[in-house]
């Protein structure tokens, strides 16, 4: 048997009709900018995440950009950002001239560490800017207490968690503003790339759509210079058709992880470790091991495929050479780096390929 990574096609296939459908009326409509179909998903995702505000941008890593922006953060400023995290949390950072300050996560929850963050805020600090990596939800009620205690603004990316809940509440509306992609492998993906911001501050919500509006709120008026950045009216249809299905996939997923997590107890291998207050979105189930490269040849010789979610930490990467770290700066992120491997998991697949992965992983240890 053969379990893919990924089987994309397969949330479109579920939904075609719905799909189709919306997609032609988006296209009748007349509107290939803006338009109803975006507006709708605005406000059926502000309602979905508990926020007063969505504001639709082109993808993720404009969705974070565009929200440091808001936030006036530049040259001067410092972030503070997970050293594990994907490459476009950094990049939103430096994209803005502002440094980012990488604090090492706690190995088990893959997430920002609280007690390590306060350590690292400094006069220059500005925004604390966690990601829930893999869907799991970061220690918010820790993270937003610190930034409210000192005058700081708290970012979420939450490009992996469309769903996940803390203390019972979905992310979306626990920070300043919450940072979305839609990207097609995410748990609420599009059809091509779109994102969004969520938000209860409406000065900010005016200020992301002004600045990804080229910075203007009246046509050929610029206030400030600003960008394109708008969500495709016909991904906007996509997702509202997908909207209403992303609770009963994550469910699904839900269910695949407690598999796991039971069934591979006993295994020699580091589960994932879900706070007692965290419901995750589990876009990602990530194992550890000690010897994860071995371990992937040996699950791919029995047909189950996996991947690295990441290989190189950020100030390992070549484009962030300049900042003058090596091996060893950030010794967490990278034993994660060397020791994490990412099973299959999502809403369609099936109990065999399920029970497949399991066997698998328990001969391959
Ligand atoms: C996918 C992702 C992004 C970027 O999203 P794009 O839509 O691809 O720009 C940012 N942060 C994290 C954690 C992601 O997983």
């Amino acid at each position: 048997m053969k379990v893919p990574f990924l089987e994309l096609k397969s949330a479109y296939e579920e939904l075609r009709g719905e799909i189709d459908e919306a997609i032609a009326r988006s296209v009748e409509s007349g509107w290939y900018v803006g338009g109803p179909e975006l507006k709708q998903f605005e406000q059926a995702f502000a309602s979905y995440t508990g926020a007063s505000h969505t504001v639709g941008v082109a993808n993720g890593l404009d969705a974070l950009h565009l929200s440091l922006r808001a936030m006036n953060v530049g040259p001067d400023d410092e972030v503070i950002v997970a050293s594990n995290s994907y490459i476009a949390t950094v990049l939103a950072v430096t994209m803005t001239g502002a440094t980012p300050v990488l604090v090492e996560p706690d190995p088990n929850t893959h997430n920002l560490d609280p007690s390590k963050v306060e350590a690292a805020i400094s006069r220059r600090t500005k925004v604390i800017l966690p990601t829930h990596l893999y869907g799991q939800p970061a220690d918010l009620d820790r993270l937003l207490a610190l930034a409210t205690q000192h005058g700081l603004k708290l970012l979420e990316d939450a490009a992996q968690a469309h769903g996940a809940t803390c203390n019972g509440r979905r992310v979306g509306a626990h920070g300043h503003a919450v940072a979305w992609s839609f990207y097609p492998s995410k748990n609420l993906g599009a059809l091509g790339d779109a994102g969004a911001v969520t938000t209860n501050d409406g000065e900010l919500a005016d200020r992301i759509r002004t600045l990804g509006n080229y910075g203007s709120h009246v046509r050929y008026v610029n206030e400030v210079q600003g960008v394109n950045s708008r969500l495709d009216p016909l991904q906007a249809a996509v997702l509202n058709v997908k909207l209403a299905r992303l609770d009963q996939w994550n469910s699904r997923r839900a269910r695949i992880a407690s598999f796991y997590l039971a069934e591979l107890a006993d295994a020699d291998l580091v589960l994932p470790a879900v706070p007692s207050w965290a419901s995750p979105a589990w876009h990602l189930f990530v194992i550890q091991s000690d010897d994860r490269n071995a371990l992937q040849q040996r699950l791919c010789d029995r047909g189950v495929q996996t991947l690295i979610h990441y290989p190189i930490p950020p100030h390992l990467q070549q484009a962030y050479a300049g900042w003058g770290f090596g091996p060893g700066s950030f010794p967490v992120a990278e034993q994660l780096a060397e020791r994490v491997l990412s099973l299959p998991i999502g809403p369609h697949m099936t109990d065999a390929q399920v029970e497949h992965v399991i066997t698998a992983v328990k001969a391959a240890v």
